[in-house]
């Protein structure tokens, strides 16, 4: 029997995957997809935030990210001064220079020279399909096991077990199941985990296309039926129109189609010459009341929906997987009980909550007409003030997340204070006096810290389990139990 099935090997897939080999499992990623098929729904960029960079960065990407992204400015040729009517590529100019913190509803979140704090971990901005790579070298080079053409169309809980049922008829078992097989999650369904949420309202194409007047349209157009765009990749545009939502998600997006929403949209007479490929999304608005139910449990799209506007879904997808990854290995290793996973959903639910405000409130930034217009100004002059314009940026890089905003110490629930490095998933001793290093007595790793006045436990994840600024081990003992398992293991 396996430690744990994960369905679906897309991001949030093989990042779970190599998390719970580094909290020791043997898990098996069973994907639906041919490993060489280059999946539609990964069509345009992606932006990494500044959260999961620093989680990325905890396991040792960041060189090779850094280097995917570079690659990528190469190909877009990044050079020289950005043009200032052209948002997209401006705002690829100041990621370049590690000033770009992502945008809300349109809206550029970009820090002074002056407000950049060196080493502060910015984002990326990547192909969905090159971040795949880089999670499935990871996650190949410890050792997981994927195996792709394997469908999983239904799940069966058992006493001790939970049985996948593939497509083709084959079985596999597990103690744990995690579906992070996407919006529609075949995994969620079958186990009758309620998904409530709002309809769509709206309806997105983006589209690899040519006009026949390519100076028709410029970035961020907003027009009488909703938005026109240019997105960061050459050639690629796109349009929102408040529509009420596509019908058939997956039909062929045509060149028709696509010239026809450009002029409803930006009230633009365009014609489209050629569509080469396309995609529709909308902002369907939906999470999963729980993400565990017995022996299955959600991570990633499969937890939650939204529109994609300010580049969320990802990012929070990929900050659940580091969230579950060590709590199940510890579970499946036996080295805690099993009410330790229900931790993930207490932790990981209100942050998606809050993501699916904050998305449903861009979509809202973006309504054609005087209102739209009149909300956009009046957060354009609220971002002018230092601390929102902190506030917004905390929001869409995931960076104000607080596990235990209760426990009565400003560091415990926070992600480290300082960039660390834990490459193979061990709990690390932050700082702390001789006293404090004897109690931890080897079980995690001990890491100098001349700076910080205060000795910090930092769980697999990156997040603060227990501080001291007394010098004090009140609450050490438990803390490590939950971080390490019972004492003696993980050493
Ligand atoms: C246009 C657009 C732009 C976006 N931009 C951003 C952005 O900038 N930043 C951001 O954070 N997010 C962004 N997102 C969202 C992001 O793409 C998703 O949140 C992310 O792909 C979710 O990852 P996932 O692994 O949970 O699911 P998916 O990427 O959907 O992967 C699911 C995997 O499961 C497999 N699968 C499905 N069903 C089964 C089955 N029954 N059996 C086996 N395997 C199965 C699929 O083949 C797939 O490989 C964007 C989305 C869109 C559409």
């Amino acid at each position: 029997m396996n430690d744990v099935l994960i369905v679906g090997g897309g991001p949030v897939g093989l990042l779970l995957a190599g998390e719970l080999r580094l909290a020791g499992a043997d898990p098996l990623v069973l994907e639906a997809a041919d490993g060489s098929v280059r999946r539609k729904r990964s069509f345009g960029l992606r932006g990494i935030n500044g959260r999961t960079s620093q989680s990325l960065r905890l396991r040792g990407l960041t060189e090779v990210l850094r280097e995917a992204q570079s690659a990528m400015f190469d190909a877009l040729a990044v050079k020289g001064e950005a043009d200032d009517t052209d948002v997209a590529r401006g705002l690829l100019h100041q990621m370049k220079r590690n000033r770009a913190r992502g945008h809300f509803g349109g809206l550029p979140l970009i820090e002074e020279e002056s407000e950049v704090r060196p080493g502060a971990a910015g984002g990326f901005i990547l192909e969905q399909p090159v971040l795949e790579r880089i999670l499935a070298d990871w996650a190949g080079g410890l050792g997981v096991r994927i195996r792709t053409n394997s469908e999983v169309v239904d799940i069966v809980q058992e006493d001790s077990a939970v049985r996948a049922v593939l497509a083709d008829g084959r079985t596999e078992r597990a103690a744990y199941l995690v579906g992070c097989d996407g919006g529609r999650s075949v995994v969620r369904k079958r186990s009758g985990i309620a998904f409530p949420g709002t309809d769509a309202t709206m309806t997105g194409r983006i589209a690899s296309a040519e006009l026949a007047d390519p100076g028709a349209v410029r970035s961020s157009m907003h027009g009488p039926g909703g938005l026109v765009n240019l997105s960061l990749v050459p050639g690629e545009i796109s349009t929102i129109e408040f529509d009420g939502g596509p019908g058939d998600r997956d039909a062929p997006l045509t060149a028709a189609e696509m010239q026809a929403s450009i002029r409803r949209a930006g009230g633009i007479d365009v014609t489209v010459t050629r569509l080469d490929d396309g995609i529709r999304y909308s902002d369907n608005t939906r999470q999963a009341v729980t993400y565990r139910q017995g022996r299955v449990l959600l991570a990633g799209d499969s937890a939650h929906v939204h529109s994609p506007i300010g580049g969320q879904g990802l990012n929070l997808g990929l900050q659940d997987a580091m969230n579950l990854g060590w709590k199940l290995g510890l579970v499946v290793r036996g080295a805690a009980p099993e009410s330790l996973l229900d931790t993930y959903t207490a932790e990981r639910h209100p942050v998606g909550e809050r993501v699916l405000r904050n998305t449903r409130a861009q979509v809202a930034l973006m309504r054609p007409g005087p209102q739209g217009a009149a909300l956009r100004e009046v957060l354009a002059e609220t971002l002018e003030i230092p601390a929102a314009k902190r506030h917004f940026i905390a929001m869409a890089n995931g960076v104000d997340v607080d596990y235990a905003p209760d426990s009565g110490h400003p560091l415990v629930g926070r992600f480290a204070p300082v960039p660390v490095m834990s490459e193979d998933g061990r709990a690390l001793l932050v700082g702390g006096s001789e006293e404090i290093r004897a109690a931890v007595n080897g079980r995690v790793r001990v890491v100098e810290d001349d700076v910080d006045p205060d000795a910090f436990l930092v769980r697999p994840d990156g997040y603060v389990a227990w501080a001291a600024s007394d010098g004090g081990t009140t609450g050490l003992s438990e803390a490590l139990e939950l971080v390490a398992g019972p004492g003696g293991t993980r050493v």
